[in-house]
């Protein structure tokens, strides 16, 4: 028996913030008695028999007539399970019509993971081969790099066309809707790879060709490559495999799926330029949740309809909804919107739905008018299920996409040139006047003697919870008004180069200008206590101020009316909590830089009063406060603030809107 470290903390795949810090924690050890599970038990022990009679063809091995012990142990077999069944909640055994798409072990076109009966996903350079491979056989898939990771592997791109497609001018040209499908952005989340793999497989081997004569697909099988390959059994706790799964930070440790707005890492300045060159029409990022335990066993979910993309929305809610769910349904999987429970340890409390900012894709789609789908695979259910879900929804995708693409494509266009006078930058929950009939799991809560405390033990019965309250980010919380552009001094060259690397659009002053504007002088700014993405973040109070100025030659003007205007707004206005000054790119104008002694203030002031003599009276009013009129250096900075030694541009963050 394997020994499994005496806790676990589960931290769910997007857990992130206040709405997510109620996690599950697991406690397990090899020698502590199982939890107890009445029906459940009788789930798992389904289960284990599920998969023994379903990898038959896998182990193929000799058991029969005295094959010798040495040729038996010289075999190798494939496992059935994944090592941490053992901690994890019950196993629902499942079966669905969508089994059929899978080839049998042997074919000789059967991916890796078919070889292996659904446990295994291949390495970074068997995927690799195996598409090649593929791609040898028709015209249809064409192999471009999007570029080299930080340890130096392509990240690779097949560009699925009837025509054969190698380049974006020419994909756009075919004037089909592109969908861009991307796997493993948190590495150990690989199924959109396995999925894309076995269509791809069958759009060039099998009959499924004519999925490309509405669509483009452009599929990324590993995204985050070199995490890919910091490949284990251990690295996903909560998850029923693959065997082997990568790790959820890139190999500098950064979360790529926090990385939209601030683009930090090359991965993600790779993506964000194929964004911009092969202008897909949906994208679609594939991962495993974690959380709680429930029926569904495909969610998905987008930014809601209070977003920066309505018409997008109401496309993905009314027409792909439906359709993709119909079809899942049909395959015989659980289809779901992404989940997320107020409470880990009490279902009552009802779910929350977010609208995420541009850290995350589904909020970078909605800031850039891309309809984006965010797939969030439940991590209980076994790979196999999730996989053959992922295969159908992708399938799908690309029947809905083709026979919609004019109404998609106007529904892009509305919400790239809607200009909408006020953006929210942040929001607040409310419930929705509808509940949610959730399609659960059962469960009790026991005191637990590691803990001290009680703990969640699914039952594995499934367990209707009618009309379940909701809690959605649907009432603006802070907004701004757009303003037509904004100034950046040419000096702030990274923040430029981000805004550049996204695609929006630029111009330059060719020479001196004097305009009107609005600057932001900031104050009480606080810094996080721990670094966070590498990134030392920073909050700051604000105020808009008029001013009229000449900015010098070469300095950035960004107009708001483009399609990236939004975008534009979410990373430089203050108070977004994506912004770039959020994200420490402004960090230096915290930082004052020149003094004043004492010796030498003290004159000063007294000159000041004497030549101000309405400034005696703003001092006294000022004395009346007890603690300013204890604090010498408060009453000497008082002065040097007020005079024309003090730094004007101290905490004035240097972006201008236009007014
Ligand atoms: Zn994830």
């Amino acid at each position: 028996m394997r020994l499994f470290s005496p806790s676990v903390i589960a931290i769910a795949c997007l857990s992130a913030g206040s709405l997510f810090t109620a996690q599950l924690a697991v406690a397990a050890n090899a020698e502590v008695p199982q939890p107890e599970v009445a029906t459940g038990a009788a789930n798992a022990e389904a289960a284990k028999i599920d998969a023994v009679d379903t990898s038959a063809d896998s182990s193929a091995l000799p058991a029969t007539e005295a094959a010798p012990e040495a040729a038996v142990t010289a075999t190798p077999t494939r496992a059935n399970t994944f090592v941490n069944d053992a901690i994890l909640p019950p196993s629902i055994t499942w079966h669905g019509a969508s089994e059929s798409l899978l080839l049998s072990t042997d074919n000789e076109w059967a991916t890796p993971f078919e070889q292996s009966n659904g446990t295994e996903s291949p390495s970074y350079d068997d995927t690799i081969t195996w598409l090649d491979l593929l791609a040898a056989e028709t015209t249809k898939l064409q192999k471009v790099s999007l570029g080299k990771s930080p340890q130096g592997r392509d990240i690779w791109m097949y560009v699925a066309s009837s025509e054969g497609i190698n380049e974006s001018a020419r994909l756009k040209q075919n004037t089909k809707p592109t969908i861009l499908v991307q796997a493993g952005i948190h590495a150990g989340e690989i199924d959109g790879k396995d999925a894309g793999m076995m269509l791809l497989r069958d759009i060039v081997k099998g009959d499924k060709s004519d999925l490309l004569e509405k669509a483009n697909l452009l599929f990324v099988p590993m995204f985050s490559v070199d995490a890919h390959e910091r490949s284990g059994e251990f690295n996903r706790v909560n998850q029923r495999g693959p065997v082997n799964m990568g790790w959820r930070t890139n190999a500098n440790n950064l979360n790529l799926n926090r990385d939209y707005a601030k683009a930090d890492t090359l991965e993600m300045q790779h993506m964000l330029r194929a964004i911009n060159v092969w202008q897909p029409d949906l994208y679609i990022d594939v991962h495993v949740t974690d959380g709680i335990d429930y029926q569904y066993d495909i969610t998905f979910g987008y930014n809601l309809a209070q977003g920066l993309s309505p018409a997008s929305f109401r496309w993905l809610e009314n027409s792909y909804r439906p359709a993709v769910e119909a079809a899942l349904s049909a395959q015989g999987h659980i289809p779901g919107p992404l989940i997320f429970a107020v409470d880990n340890s009490d279902i009552t409390k009802g779910m929350s739905l977010w609208n995420p900012s541009p850290r995350f894709s589904n909020g970078y789609g909605d800031a850039r008018h891309l309809p984006t789908i965010l797939i969030e695979n439940h991590s209980l259910k076994p790979f196999k299920q999730r996989v053959l879900g992922t295969y159908v929804m992708l399938e799908q995708t690309l029947k809905t996409v083709g026979d919609q693409a004019t109404k998609l494509k106007s529904a892009i266009q509305e919400d790239k040139y809607r200009a909408s006078p006020l953006i929210t930058l942040t929001w607040k929950s409310a419930p929705l006047a509808k509940g949610w009939d959730f399609k659960g799991i059962d469960y009790k809560l026991e005191q637990s003697s590691i803990s001290g405390t009680e703990v969640v033990r699914w039952t594995g019965e499934p367990k209707l919870y009618p009309n379940l309250p909701v809690l959605a980010e649907t009432v603006p919380d802070i907004k701004v008004t757009r303003p037509s552009a904004y100034y950046i001094p040419a000096q702030w060259t990274q923040v430029i180069d981000r805004l550049n690397l996204h695609g929006i659009r630029m111009t330059r002053l060719s020479k001196p200008t004097e305009l009107k504007l609005q600057q932001y002088s900031l104050s009480n700014p606080v810094f996080n206590t721990k670094a966070f993405e590498g990134r030392l973040t920073v909050k700051a109070d604000s105020t808009l101020a008029k001013l009229t100025t000449t900015l010098p030659a070469g300095t950035v003007k960004i107009s708001t009316d483009q399609p990236l205007g939004d975008l534009a707004i979410l990373l430089l206005e203050p108070q977004s909590p994506d912004s770039l000054l959020q994200w420490g790119f402004f960090n230096p104008i915290f930082t004052r830089t020149e003094y004043i002694e004492d010796y030498a203030v003290e004159p000063l002031a007294a000159k000041m009063l004497k030549e101000e003599p309405k400034l005696q009276a703003e001092f006294n009013k000022a004395l009346e406060n007890p603690e300013f009129a204890a604090d010498p250096e408060a009453r000497l900075r008082w002065f040097y603030e007020r005079s024309p030694y003090y730094d004007n541009q101290y905490l004035k963050y240097p972006v201008y809107r236009s007014r």
